[in-house]
């Protein structure tokens, strides 16, 4: 894991300090000894983590942080602040602006590298996300590209893991007003809960009644319903082996004894936050590759996806020594409704033709718009026979009830012409199978039009 981290202190000896530290674990290391010269690396160079001080003269980390966190372009590198022991207020302040993570001067090379690293995955991550949304153009980008608005807009959901009642309601306590906590003993009920709702964070003690806190952690990594929920874990001062050992299983980030509150806020904040911005990326992700393989005017899978799944399943068939076809339909002279009813009518038009197609094929066959008022079935398992059968309800279920423009109310009576073709088996490529399919379409068409057209092998 290779990135560019930016380390900025007024203080020359703490510069060199983290400098050292970084370098040894081959980062690329940037430096700036005050927050405009910070600003202005950032501005001119991909940055992937801000290690801030906070006390500085000119403009102080606080500021650095907040003009980083309201600037799109900036927004999404994580920011580290590192504060004074003695004033524990400054988490909060730091979270108001948008800072990420805390550590705390004199830094411990433990806690240095595991928040490091696991921001710096994080981002990797987002970046990832972030890069394919974009791709896809999705419209509700700016929402994503600012993930960091202060506090949480409404409480998280967190299960807190601990045998010790006194240990739960403290941190219950502490964590009232910025999370719902459901606290439970028994670790293997904590996991059938933590799979049963959408719990946001989940929090392990490391003392749990004759459990290896460490079991518990690596089960919820691997449950499918659970592995994407940050886990915290709080450990006893010297407990460096199993803090070590359950960030290596996957645990996001621990916390020591004897618990300060505020620290426990922080970094539940920042776990939450971080889970609700990857959750949106995701979900947001999934939407856009829809729309990208989506017709928007029918709602069928555009050509896009075909080119894609035919070939797989072209592929498949022939390794199953399973038969496939496919049939290609084209409205016959769909120009003229263009013409008579407007580009609208037309448009009406292919949307009902596009519900009568999907009406005439079972739910295992991919009905595509191939383009204008084109479209490609595949059906998967069918001989040429039943095919020609399923070609024939299609055609009939396009000329037998005329077609209503929305608009004037008019009805026309549309037909279609349709060509088949059936995969050899010969190990037959998906593009020759459809270059099959459109001969038979044009001779559908040469022979007069509303007929089906089976392509002999
Ligand atoms: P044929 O029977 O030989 O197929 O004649 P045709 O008129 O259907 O074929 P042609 O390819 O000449 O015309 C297709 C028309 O479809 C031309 C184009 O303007 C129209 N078209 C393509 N896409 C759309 C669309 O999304 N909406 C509308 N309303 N019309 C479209
Ligand atoms: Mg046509
Ligand atoms: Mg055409």
């Amino acid at each position: 894991m290779t990135a560019r981290i930016l380390v900025v202190d007024d203080i020359p000896a703490n510069v060199k300090l983290l400098e050292a530290r970084l370098m040894a674990e081959y980062f690329e290391v940037l430096t700036a000894a005050d927050g405009i010269t910070a600003l202005d690396i950032c501005d001119q160079t991909p940055v992937d983590l801000i290690l801030l001080d906070i006390m500085m003269p000119g403009i102080d980390g606080f500021e650095v942080c907040q003009r980083l966190k309201t600037n799109p372009r900036t927004a999404h590198i994580p920011v580290v602040m590192v504060t004074a022991l003695d004033q524990p207020a400054d988490r909060v302040r730091g979270l108001k602006v948008g800072a990420d993570d805390f550590l705390t001067k004199p830094v411990n090379d433990l806690q240095l590298m595991t928040r490091v690293k696991s921001l710096i995955r994080f981002k990797a991550l987002s970046d990832e996300l972030r890069l394919r949304a974009e791709t896809a153009r999705n419209l509700g980008l700016e929402a994503l590209l600012a993930p960091h608005q202060g506090q949480l807009e409404e409480p998280g959901m967190v299960l807190l893991v601990d045998s010790r009642a006194n240990s739960q309601e403290r941190m219950s306590r502490a964590l009232t007003g910025i999370a719902e906590v459901t606290a439970i003993g028994d670790p293997q009920a904590a996991l059938f809960e933590a799979a049963d709702k959408p719990y946001e964070l989940v929090i392990v003690s490391s003392s749990l009644d004759n459990y290896d806190p460490l079991r518990l952690c690596s089960q919820v990594r691997s449950l499918e319903r659970t592995r994407f929920i940050p886990m915290l874990v709080v450990a006893e001062q010297g407990e460096d082996e199993l803090v070590i050992r359950a960030l290596e299983l996957g645990v996001n980030d621990y916390l020591l004894r004897p618990l300060d509150p505020n620290e426990l806020v922080a970094r539940s904040v920042t776990q939450i936050r971080r889970k609700r911005y990857t959750d949106r990326l995701r979900a947001s992700l999934s939407e856009s590759v829809e729309y990208a393989v989506t017709d928007a005017l029918t709602g069928l899978n555009n050509r896009r996806y075909l080119d894609t799944h035919l070939a797989t399943l072209v592929e498949r068939s022939h390794r199953r020594g399973r038969p496939l076809s496919v049939l290609i339909t084209d409205i016959d002279h769909f120009k003229a409704f263009n013409d008579t009813h407007g580009h609208e009518g037309g448009d009406d038009v292919l949307r009902e033709f596009a519900r009568r197609i999907r009406g005439a094929v079972r739910g295992a066959d991919l009905a595509c718009r191939f383009g204008g008022e084109e479209f490609v079935v595949v059906m998967p398992d069918t001989p040429a026979e039943i095919a020609a059968h399923v070609a024939e309800r299609l055609r009939d279920a396009v000329a037998e009830v005329p077609f209503k423009v929305s608009a004037s109310g008019a009805l026309v009576q549309v037909t279609t012409s349709v060509g088949i073709a059936t995969l050899e088996k010969d190990g037959e490529g998906a593009g020759s199978l459809l270059r099959r399919a459109d001969k038979a379409l044009y001779q559908a068409k040469h022979e007069g039009r509303n007929r089906v057209v089976g392509q002999a092998a």
